[in-house]
């Protein structure tokens, strides 16, 4: 594979990151990663006992509010839970606190190094490239949290400016929380936005820093279509998972109900019967004994594979996961640790582990897809050595250079970032097999690998 890399691997400049700190699902205390033990209490039939719930005040708005949905209407999936939790619009998670980077609740690999941004910058360069350099593309990227990667991918379009000079490029941010919508226009366009424009599907536009429109949205689906490459980093682990327990009568639905015993706390139950749920989402020949699924992540997939099919592209997914092989992977995280997730809903952030099997089958048909592969081979196969050297080579200072390859090191050791980070593409069918290939395999010049999913070759 040929990337069109020198200019950028040569830059000598390295913007300040805070000090590594790691958040991996890997160094997680293993009984938090084991599945459900315990067997779990079945939930009342019908609605919960009154009077409890309205005692549950001291953790905070979120709680009060889920206790009193739970006393209306019954336990509800931890789907319906994690929305509430995460993106509730007065007191979700994303929507007041935001908590991505050093001073939040986990740091993520943009968040610890500038090369990640840049080697996917230069990933989607390299595929406009080996789609024939179309003359207008959209950057779309699904929840940008505080906006770094963007603003690392723009430094490099900016940077290889002389590559794209004839096309039209925008970004489109595609971002829940209003907060962290706020943080991303200062950093990306130094705060100039303009809220609502009339003339769009976005609730906010602005120009980049480097000169580029930015808009905001909160639904994929309000995003223009267009030729368009899609990325999605941490974001699919945030979306609400359902959770299905084997038990001897069958699988059962995992809920969320309030704690008889304690009034302020919530706890997991299991539906008393089969949910819709449990018959729409669990296969005959399963054979685990706990599942998580998130059809919200298979939804969006399938948006993305119709968008890209229609109008060309790729869509590029890097976060945390397995391959339709795990089990309990649920979990919180506050100032930097592990949360209980039932634990003052609304203060912490909840995630699952993204199952890549999933993705693929939400895919197929539409696009190709490639990958999952470990984020240290992908960020190796895009030249992350080399592009350390360069700036090794050209950071004076001792402290630099050590924090240069420390950062190096979390986004690369397996026992840290590199083996349980994941990335996962989406491509048109044609960019990996000629269309008429069958009928006539001599007749065309072999198509360039994807770059990342291959071993990197530099000319
Ligand atoms: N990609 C960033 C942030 C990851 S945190 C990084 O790697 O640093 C998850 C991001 O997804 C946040 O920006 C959050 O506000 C956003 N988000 C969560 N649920 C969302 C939803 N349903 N729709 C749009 N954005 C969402």
């Amino acid at each position: 594979m040929v990337l069109p890399l020198r200019a950028l691997l040569a830059g000598r400049r390295r913007l300040p990151r805070p000090a590594a700190r790691r958040l991996c699902p890997l160094s997680l205390p293993l009984s938090r990663r084991a599945p459900l033990s315990a067997p779990l209490p079945a939930a009342p039939p019908a609605r919960l006992r009154s009077g409890q719930a309205e005692a549950a005040g001291g953790d905070g708005a979120m709680l009060r509010h889920l206790a009193r949905k739970l006393r209306a209407s019954g336990p509800v999936t931890v789907a319906e839970y994690m929305r509430e939790a995460l993106t509730n619009p007065g007191q979700g998670y994303y929507t007041r606190r935001g908590g991505v980077g050093e001073s939040g609740d986990f740091i993520t690999s943009p968040e610890i190094s500038q090369v990640f941004g840049e080697l996917i910058g230069i990933w989607y360069i390299s595929e406009w490239m080996a789609m024939g350099k179309p003359s207008t593309f959209q950057l779309v990227e699904l929840g940008p949290g505080r906006g770094t990667l963007t603003e690392d991918i723009l430094r490099v379009f900016k940077q290889l400016t002389s590559v794209l000079s004839k096309c039209d490029v925008s970004v489109h941010l595609v971002e829940v929380s209003p907060k962290l919508s706020e943080i991303q226009a200062v950093m990306l366009t130094g705060g100039k936005v303009q809220p609502n424009p009339e003339d769009e599907s976005a609730y906010m536009k602005g120009i980049s820093k480097t000169g580029i429109p930015i808009f905001w949205y909160r639904d994929i689906q309000d995003v223009p279509p267009g030729y368009s490459f899609y990325l999605a980093h941490e974001f699919f682990d945030a979306l609400p998972i359902h959770k299905f327990q084997r038990t001897e009568k069958g699988w059962r639905e995992v809920l969320v109900d309030i704690d008889p015993e304690v009034p302020d706390q919530l706890r997991f139950v299991l539906s008393p019967s089969r949910t819709p749920a449990t018959q729409n989402f669990i296969q005959p020949e399963e054979t685990r004994d706990h599942v998580e699924v998130c059809p919200e992540a298979g939804v969006i997939v399938q948006r993305l594979a119709s968008r890209i099919e229609k109008d060309g592209g790729a869509a590029l997914v890097a976060d945390y996961g397995h391959d339709g092989t795990k089990t309990d992977t649920f979990r919180g995280f506050r100032n930097h640790k592990l949360h209980n997730v039932l634990s003052a809903p609304g203060t912490a952030d909840l995630t699952a582990d993204v199952d890549f099997s999933y993705l693929r089958k939400m895919a197929q048909g539409k696009t190709a897809t490639l990958g999952p592969i470990k984020q240290r081979e992908f960020l190796k196969n895009m030249g992350i050595d080399l592009r350390l050297q360069v700036l090794l080579q050209n950071s004076g200072d001792t402290a630099t250079r050590e924090q240069l390859l420390r950062s190096y090191d979390m986004l690369m050791n397996p026992e840290k970032m590199g083996d349980c980070f994941n990335f996962f593409a989406l491509l048109p069918h044609h960019r990996l097999v000629h269309p008429d290939k069958k009928d006539k395999p001599e007749s065309k010049s072999p198509l360039p690998p994807v770059a990342g999913f291959n071993e990197l070759l530099l000319k």
